[in-house]
Order: C-alpha cells, then sequence, then structure tokens
C-alpha cells in the first residue's frame, strides 16, 4: 500500500505536540470522527465516553506533566478540541466503562420486556487486533534481535497513521509509529535499542476502576527508556483499567511479553528463540474474552510461530539460514484463514463501519535502530526502510 509519513517532533512537549496537530489536523479529527462512529454503532453512549476522557486531561497532567503538554499541543495545533484529542488517547481506558453502561442499560431494559439478558458474547467492546513476535539472535541468520508485528484495526485509521522521530535533548530520541492524535506511539525502538509491540487483550476484569495511568502514557515511558528493566516497568507497576499485551525487546537480544490484565501481569519468554502473540490470554490467570469476538486469535500466533520457528530450524520451505527480514516478511503475509489471516483483510460481508485490516505492518531491527514496514496489509505492496 503506502509509505509511512516521517515527521520530526521537536523542542518542548508542547512544541511537538503543536507541530504534530499542525501537520495531521484532518488526520486527527477524522480518527475522533472514526472511534465515535465505531462506538455509537456499537451502542455506547459516545458523548458520556467523552466526558470521561475529559475527566482524565487532569489525571494525566499529574501523571505525566509532558504527555499531558504533548497532548494540549496536538488539540492546539488541530483545532480539534482537547476532549476528543484525550479521548484518543484514553479510547481503551474509557471504552469498558462505557461499554459497561451500555450492557447494563440494555439489561434493565430486557428485564422490563421480559426477554432474555444479553448475551455473554456481546459483553466485549471491540479492541485492537494484531499478530506480533519477537526473534532472538540465536534464530536469526545475521544474529539480530527482530520484533514487530502486524497491526490490525479499523479500516479508515490506515490513512492516519504516521511515524513520528522524537528528538529530544531530556529523553532518548525514537522512532515509533502512531494514529494521528496520539502521542503516546505504539510500535517502535528508541536510540538505547528498546523496542515495544502492543496487542488488544481483553479479560472478565477490565473495566472495573475507572481512572488508572492509561497505556498510551506508559507506551511512551517505555520508549523513554534507556536501561530494560526501566523500560518494563511503566507495564508493571501500577494498577490498569483494562488489559493489554506489551512485547518489549532489547537490541542486546532480550525479549518478554506482558499479558496485562487489571491487577496482574504474567511474563511470557521465548521458546527456541521465538516468540508470538496475538489477542488472547496465553496463560490462564485470568478470563480471557476476546477470542468469543475473534476467534483467530487462536491460530494467528500459533502460525506465526510456527512458521518462525521453522525458519529458525532450517526446515520446511525455509533455506536453512535462520530468520531474517525476507523470511519474516513473508509470514506476515500468511493468508490462511483468509480475511481473518495473519495478513488480515476486510471481510466485506460486515457493515462498512465494521471493516478492519492490517493497518501496518512493522519489523523492527533492534541492533540497527531501524523500522522495515508499511501502511496496509503486507501483502500488498513493498516494505520500507526508516532509520532512527
Ligand atoms: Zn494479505
Amino acid at each position: 500500500m503506502a509509505e509511512f509519513e516521517r515527521v520530526v517532533l521537536s523542542g518542548t512537549p508542547n512544541e511537538r505536540g503543536i507541530e504534530h496537530g499542525e501537520r495531521f489536523a484532518e488526520e486527527v479529527a477524522a480518527n475522533v470522527e472514526t472511534y465515535r462512529e465505531r462506538f455509537a454503532h456499537e451502542g455506547v453512549d459516545v458523548d458520556a465516553m467523552r466526558d470521561h476522557a475529559a475527566e482524565y486531561v487532569d489525571y494525566i497532567e499529574r501523571e505525566s506533566p509532558a504527555y499531558a503538554a504533548e497532548m494540549r499541543g496536538i488539540a492546539e495545533g488541530s483545532g480539534v478540541p482537547l476532549a476528543d484529542v484525550t479521548m484518543l488517547n484514553v479510547r481503551w481506558e474509557v471504552i469498558y466503562p462505557a461499554w459497561k453502561a451500555r450492557t447494563e442499560a440494555a439489561d434493565e431494559s430486557e428485564a422490563g420486556s421480559g426477554h432474555d439478558a444479553t448475551p455473554e458474547v456481546e459483553r466485549s467492546p471491540t479492541v485492537d487486533g494484531c499478530t506480533s513476535f519477537g526473534v532472538m539472535p540465536s534464530a536469526t541468520a545475521d544474529g539480530t534481535t527482530y520484533m514487530g508485528q502486524n497491526w490490525d484495526w479499523l479500516a479508515p485509521i490506515v490513512d492516519t497513521l504516521f511515524l513520528m522521530e522524537l528528538r529530544r535533548e531530556d529523553a532518548p530520541d525514537v522512532l515509533a509509529m502512531t494514529e494521528a492524535g496520539i502521542v503516546g506511539g505504539k510500535i517502535g525502538v528508541n536510540e538505547h535499542g528498546i523496542g515495544i509491540a502492543v496487542n488488544g487483550l481483553i479479560s472478565g476484569g477490565d473495566g472495573t476502576e475507572e481512572f488508572r495511568k492509561p497505556y498510551h502514557v506508559r507506551f511512551r515511558e517505555v520508549l523513554d527508556a534507556e536501561r530494560y528493566d526501566d523500560a518494563l516497568r511503566p507495564i508493571l507497576e501500577t494498577d490498569r483499567v483494562c488489559s493489554a499485551n506489551v512485547l518489549v525487546g532489547h537490541a542486546d537480544g532480550e525479549l518478554i511479553d506482558l499479558e496485562a490484565a487489571p491487577e496482574l501481569v504474567n511474563p511470557i519468554y521465548p521458546d527456541g528463540g521465538v516468540l508470538t502473540h496475538s489477542n488472547h490470554f496465553e496463560t490462564d490467570a485470568v478470563e480471557s474474552v476476546n477470542e468469543r469476538r475473534g476467534p483467530s486469535t487462536l491460530y494467528r500466533a500459533e502460525r506465526l510461530r510456527r512458521l518462525l520457528t521453522a525458519d529458525a530450524a532450517g526446515t520446511g520451505d525455509s533455506d536453512g539460514s535462520g530468520v531474517d527480514t525476507a523470511s519474516i516478511r513473508g509470514a506476515l503475509r500468511d493468508h490462511f484463514g483468509r480475511p481473518s489471516s495473519i495478513c488480515s483483510h476486510v471481510d466485506e460481508s460486515l457493515p462498512t463501519v465494521e471493516h478492519g485490516q492490517t493497518n501496518a505492518s512493522l519489523v523492527i531491527d533492534l541492533q540497527e535502530r531501524r523500522i522495515l514496514g508499511q501502511r496496509g496489509p503486507p501483502c500488498e505492496g513493498e516494505y520500507h526502510e526508516y532509520a532512527l
């Protein structure tokens, strides 16, 4: 599909935000509209969700003044109200309480009408799908540590993604993909060789609390770290509103996947030098919910693991030299189960508002601090190279 636009953000947090907002004013507004439309389609009270997001401004101000300043800058630069920009930045945190309210309202009206209660399968919001991976030096052809993912989400978002290059005096330089309007950065690498990839996860207890440090603030903190333990800390140190999966890697050959639920985190380590994850909990400490809505999660991570492990071992179609960027790209183009495949495509049988696909495919070479990737499904087009 398309290359990423790459934008250098420098100066104070507020100046970085203003640059981001001015450059992507239309895209920030479009993202607000896309999310409002999608959540309204699912029966969520989007105005109540926006009010909840507005209350998060002061909370973020306390947790991370720099993040709040960058968010205010985006609002200022784009002309999009701060409440809406904040809604983008805390969308994972505000959707769960909004969903609970929706379900309770539905239950009350059904109780009044004598119908059965809402089926359990409907009691979860839609979250970002994704298939992520990491490969240790022992399994790669060139001894490099690779990580990355296909990031699967609402189709219109593909047009608002960009690569931000943070150039900062007081924190590490960073290259990371983000959605227009979101400060944090989702998938990327910093100058110290610390990388992050993220997947949506849902557990039974999500949304019980209304205010906890938002995940996108934590993602920025991971990329602000100079040391690996400090990169893990933001995900671990405080409880969360909801669940998410976060893969954190280090250029010197370390990968840990963190399955985070509101009150616990399960670490998962590479097996045979390969680590993969999709959108269900692989450990059974909490109730895993997402596979009810998206069963493909049960095979996407497993297939990616098998494909990469075969490359690592030199079996199957592999040339025997180990995992390299070509074999990773081949694995990320897998179409088993299409359209709900690792390389995910729009299911045309669904209404347009529900269309989703792989919006970005990214391979991070942690040693070289470079990203190979593209917007859109990786079977359509070529990877481009972006070095920090
Ligand atoms: Zn494809």
